[in-house]
C-alpha cells in the first residue's frame, strides 16, 4: 500500500498546551509520526512516498486569503518563540483591528490549546501535500491510499485554526476530487470535525458524516449535535452521530453502520475520504471509546467493503505506544 509522508511535518514542535488553566504536554507530539512509521517498517508491505508541495490554489480554494497570509507570517517567529493565542474577539461588534502574530493571533483561532511556531506553516503545507498526493494517486489508480497527515486538519475552518489543526486536509482534497466525481467525507475521529462541517455546511457537493464523542461532554462542545443537518443547499448533506464516551465496540459499530446506510441513501459517492482519528483507541489520553487493535482491523474491513475509491487521512490518535499498531491494523484491511 502506498503511504504519503514528508519529514517537514516533524518540524512543527510544540511542547505545551493550556487545559483548564494548567500547562500540559502538547498531545500532537512528533513521536506520533515515529510510532506510525515504525509499525509500517515492521509490517514491511508499505511504500512510503514523499509528496511534492501542493499548488497554492488547492489551499486557497478552501481557506480565506487573509487567514493564509496570517498563518504564513508565523514563519517570521524566532526559533524558540511559541505563540499560544489567549484573547479571542468573540463579540463580533468589536471593530476589527489588523490581526497579527503575536498580539492578536486569537482573531484566527477558536481555542487556547493550539499554538504557532516558525515551522507551523511549512509543516501544515507539507501535511496538506501528503493528502493531496494521496488523492492524486487514488484518482489515477483507484487504489486506496493513506496520508500520514501531521498536523491534522479536521478542526480547521476556512479562517480559523484550533484543535492542533491549521489547514483542512480533507476539505482541500474533497475540492480537488469533486472535479472527477462525488465525494463523501467520513470522520471517525473521537472529536467532532467542526472545521470540515463548517466548510461544507451549506453545500450538497460534499456529504460530511461524523461519528464522535457527544459534544455535551467532549471537545469541541459547541458543534457535533445530531440536529446539525446543514443549511441552504447543504440540508441533509451533514450527518452527526454523537455517542457518549465508553460506548462499547458493538454499539460503536452499530451506530456507524446504521448512520452510513442512511448517508448512502442520500449520496452514493465515487470517493470516500476518511478523516481517520485514532483517538478512539483504548487508552488514548483524550479519547474514551476503547477501540482495540482488533476492532481497528474490523473498522478497516467495514470501510473496504463499501467499495469506494478511498483516501485515508490521519487525524487524531495520541497514545503514542499504541498508535502505530492501530493504524497498521486498520490499513492492513485494505490490502
Ligand atoms: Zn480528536
Amino acid at each position: 500500500m502506498k503511504i504519503f509522508y514528508s519529514s517537514l511535518q516533524k518540524k512543527h514542535v510544540i511542547k505545551k498546551e493550556v487545559y483548564n488553566g494548567k500547562a500540559h504536554p502538547y498531545n500532537d507530539k512528533v513521536t506520533r509520526v515515529d510510532s506510525i512509521l515504525k509499525a509500517f517498517r515492521h509490517a514491511g508491505n508499505y511504500e512510503i512516498i514523499v509528496p511534492e508541495i501542493l499548488p497554492y490554489d488547492a489551499i486557497s480554494n478552501v481557506h480565506d486569503e487573509d487567514y493564509l497570509h496570517f498563518l504564513e507570517s508565523s514563519q517570521n517567529l524566532k526559533n524558540d518563540e511559541i505563540i499560544c493565542p489567549y484573547v479571542f474577539p468573540c463579540d463580533n461588534r468589536i471593530s476589527r483591528h489588523e490581526p497579527f502574530i503575536p498580539k492578536r493571533a486569537g482573531y484566527y483561532c477558536f481555542d487556547a490549546g493550539t499554538s504557532l511556531m516558525n515551522n507551523t506553516w511549512s509543516a501544515a503545507v507539507a501535511s496538506a501535500s501528503t493528502a493531496y498526493a494521496a488523492a492524486i494517486h487514488t484518482k489515477k489508480t483507484g487504489e486506496p491510499t493513506y496520508a500520514l497527515c501531521r498536523p491534522p486538519g479536521h478542526h480547521a475552518s476556512k479562517n480559523m485554526f484550533g484543535g492542533y489543526c491549521y489547514l483542512n486536509n480533507a476539505a482541500i482534497i474533497a475540492k480537488y476530487l469533486l472535479k472527477s466525481g462525488s465525494v463523501m467525507i467520513v470522520d471517525f475521529d473521537y472529536h467532532h470535525g467542526n472545521g470540515t462541517q463548517s466548510i461544507f455546511y451549506d453545500s450538497s457537493e460534499v456529504f460530511y458524516f461524523s461519528i464522535h464523542a457527544h459534544p455535551l461532554v467532549e471537545y469541541p462542545y459547541f458543534t457535533g449535535f445530531e440536529e446539525e443537518k446543514g443549511i441552504d443547499d447543504g440540508v441533509n448533506y451533514n450527518m452527526n452521530v454523537p455517542l457518549m464516551p465508553l460506548s462499547s465496540p458493538s454499539e460503536y459499530f452499530k451506530a456507524l453502520l446504521n448512520g452510513m446506510n442512511k448517508a448512502f441513501q442520500v449520496m452514493e459517492p465515487d470517493y470516500l475520504i476518511l478523516s481517520a482519528g485514532f483517538d478512539i483507541e483504548a487508552g488514548d489520553p483524550i479519547g474514551h471509546f476503547n477501540i482495540s487493535i482488533a476492532d481497528f482491523n474490523r473498522l478497516g474491513r467495514e470501510f473496504r467493503a463499501m467499495n469506494k475509491k478511498t483516501i485515508i487521512l490521519q487525524e487524531g490518535g495520541y497514545l503514542v505506544s499504541a498508535l502505530g499498531g492501530n493504524v497498521e491494523s486498520f490499513l492492513s484491511a485494505f490490502h
